[in-house]
């Protein structure tokens, strides 16, 4: 448990059904006359979607703006620096994501870039920018990373494989949008993956030897709407309300990392998203219930907690009873959404996880974790990973 801590919260969220058409007087007050939209060219291109939505609200306000549509998953330093360019060939003067994790994290990198020197690959690690970024609004579309309101940029070497962070307060998005309208939507498939991605950013912050009183309670509160509604969102996609109790989980998630950090889960994940260019979530979900049933010696207590939000009942179980039903019911929320068992569905080879096993020790969520393993301990964890089923 942290006593002594910084606490950081995003600056301005606008939340719920319809906020989108704020953007332009928005935009306004923080002094972005000639925006950069940076997105994909899919959600650019769908009807009455969340980039038309933005550019009619920018319409509105007489703001100009440019578009770079060539974000991808796991942005890569090639995307950043090709958003950079537009930038500077359109004089744009603040930046404007729509998308999910993915868009904000090439917006945060291509910010960085701008005002931090060009080789962001040395910028990895923690508070390690000088510079603040140019204006930077973010438009949130699926829940999903957090990255909207979080300090963490994920970027991956395209080179070397591997993912990097640069952890930052200047990274927080000056306002952010969180619309569960623009969220309607987005397919099945992607709903379960980036909504893992929330579960696992409240179980590992609640775990994490950097919590606090605080964060414990954004975690378990996020926990409890992901169990009420994240099955209903895959089931039916136009569920406003689960949509909007999705979006309140991935923000109570993410100011809870923000603060207390992640862990293995996350560590192990950015290696094989480096690695196989596999989805995050994904990549998250098939780790979580093989990485916390290693952490439970740590702290068997806060496992039977996580039951209890998950809304298992624990009358009569020992403490180390409970926390293994936890351990369950991620696995079942897992196979009842389509999640895969084993990381053999993103690509992943055997050969490869001593080298994975050495760099998610050196991942920056590695640090906080509960339990503290051996590089041998990490690459059995991806061994099971691999051979379950
Ligand atoms: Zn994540």
């Amino acid at each position: 448990m942290n006593k002594n801590f910084d606490f950081i919260m995003p600056s301005v969220n606008f939340f719920g059904a319809g906020v989108i058409e704020k953007i332009g007087k928005r935009a306004q007050m923080v002094n972005i006359h000639n925006a950069l939209i940076i997105t994909d060219s899919f959600l650019e291109k769908m009807p009455d979607g969340p980039v038309e939505q933005t550019i009619n609200s920018l319409k509105q306000a007489n703001i100009n703006f440019s578009i770079y549509n060539e974000v991808e998953p796991n942005p890569k330093v090639r995307n950043i620096e090709a958003a950079k360019k537009v930038y500077l060939e359109n004089d744009c003067d603040g930046i404007i994501t729509v998308g999910g994790g993915s868009a904000h994290d090439t917006g945060k990198g291509t910010g960085i870039i701008l005002t931090n020197g060009d080789d962001i690959t040395k910028l990895a690690g923690i508070e390690t920018l000088d510079n603040a970024l140019p204006p930077l609004i973010a438009v949130n579309t699926t829940a999903g990373t957090g990255s909207e309101l979080t300090r963490h940029c994920v970027i991956t070497n395209e080179k070397t494989k591997l993912k990097f962070v640069v952890v930052s307060w200047r990274n927080v998005p000056l306002v952010s949008f969180n619309d569960p309208e623009l969220m309607l939507n987005v397919p099945a498939k992607l709903t379960a993956s980036t909504g893992l991605d929330t579960f696992v950013q409240a179980i590992e912050p609640y775990v994490s030897v950097n919590r606090n009183d605080i964060t414990d309670g954004q975690c378990l509160q996020a926990i409890k709407l992901v169990e009420e509604s994240l099955r209903e969102a895959v089931a039916n996609g136009h569920n406003l309300e689960a949509r909007t109790k999705m979006v309140e989980a991935e923000m109570l998630g993410g100011m809870a990392f923000n603060n207390a950090d992640l862990g293995y889960v996350h560590a192990m994940a950015h290696q094989l998203g480096g690695q196989y260019d596999a989805p995050h979530g994904v990549c998250c979900a098939i780790l979580l219930p093989i990485v916390e049933r290693f952490n439970i010696i740590a702290s068997p207590e806060r496992f039977a907690d996580l039951a209890v939000a998950m809304g298992e009942n624990i009358d009569g179980l020992s403490i180390r009873e409970a926390a293994d039903k936890a351990i369950d019911a991620m696995q079942q929320l897992n196979d009842d959404i389509g999640i895969p068992r084993s990381i053999k569905a993103i690509g992943a080879k055997p050969e490869d996880f001593e080298l994975m096993a050495e760099n998610a020790l050196k991942d920056g969520n590695a640090f906080s974790n509960p339990r503290k393993a051996t590089k041998a301990e990490i690459v059995e964890l991806y061994q099971q990973a691999y051979d379950a089923e």
